[in-house]
């Protein structure tokens, strides 16, 4: 018996794009005509405003541009975690949340460290204001679920030279207990500012419409894998009992795909 994604899946591939400048609503349009999804991570006191890498989006566009995606922290000022009072540090979060909360509508839970940077402090206040798991950018070149989701190394930042072998490596790879995840981070300025839109267009195109990748978005992974965490299984591993929100799928030692409904236990016949 082992564990895949939602529906049976294999594999997944999650986006992560910071600072919520306005080429995010030319990147939102590219994941959108491919059926992809990602997570946005904004800074809540730079909305409307412009910076030296462009204008930042409105706040009033928010829910609408980034429906079907997940809006995030990155914190409100953009100030470097490191440098912050632990007072200070909790008003960076929680305000962002807050008013992310308001303007997109959704139930905001996730965060990116800006700059990267964190220690135990920014990952225990991070915690404390409701944030589930923080981004870092640490580039692992591997497709792990992270061990500790307020310190979430992804695979590879988009301009990373190997991209492209890294999602074909996604898509041959066979079934694996492991639930392989490629997680994909950068800025939409950088497409503009080094004119390189055709990356994440090819890369999109390659990763695109395939039945054994769950498409998600950060939040729904970590939700995830946090519910296969919570499961409690019998002795014996017959019976699993899901005590959280979120169905789970295992599969199996023939072959069989069985979803543990939240709430109930579920009887895994081999
Ligand atoms: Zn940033």
């Amino acid at each position: 018996m082992f564990y895949t994604y939602p529906g049976g899946k294999q594999k997944a591939l999650t986006f992560s794009y910071d600072d919520g400048q306005v080429f995010d609503r030319k990147l939102v349009e590219i994941f959108n005509r491919n059926g992809l999804k990602a997570t946005f991570h904004l800074n809540s006191g730079r909305l409307d405003k412009s910076g030296h890498h462009g204008d930042f989006v409105d706040s009033e566009e928010i829910a609408k541009l980034y429906a079907g995606h997940e809006v995030a922290c990155h914190g409100v000022l953009h100030q470097d975690p490191l440098l912050l009072s632990e007072q200070e540090l909790l008003w960076e979060y929680s305000k962002d949340r807050l008013t992310l909360e308001k303007y997109s509508g959704q139930f905001v839970q996730g965060l990116s460290y800006a700059y990267g940077r964190y220690n135990d402090t920014t990952k225990r206040v991070a915690k404390a204001v409701g944030l589930k798991y923080s981004r870092t950018v640490n580039s692992t070149h591997d497709f792990r679920v992270p061990a500790d989701f307020l310190e979430w190394n992804p695979t590879c930042h988009h301009a990373d030279e190997r991209l492209m072998e890294l999602g074909r490596n996604l898509i041959d790879s066979p079934p694996h207990r492991m639930m392989p995840l490629m997680y994909v981070w950068g800025h939409s300025y950088e497409f503009n500012r080094d004119d390189n839109w055709g990356i994440i267009e090819e890369f999109c195109e390659l990763m695109k419409g395939r039945e054994d990748i769950w498409y998600a978005t950060n939040v729904e992974i970590c939700n995830y894998v946090n519910a296969i965490r919570s499961l409690e299984i019998s002795m014996d591993q017959k019976r699993i009992y899901n005590p959280t929100a979120t169905a789970v799928w295992v599969r199996n030692d023939v072959g069989e795909t069985i979803v543990c409904e939240p709430g109930k236990i579920t009887v895994v016949k081999d």
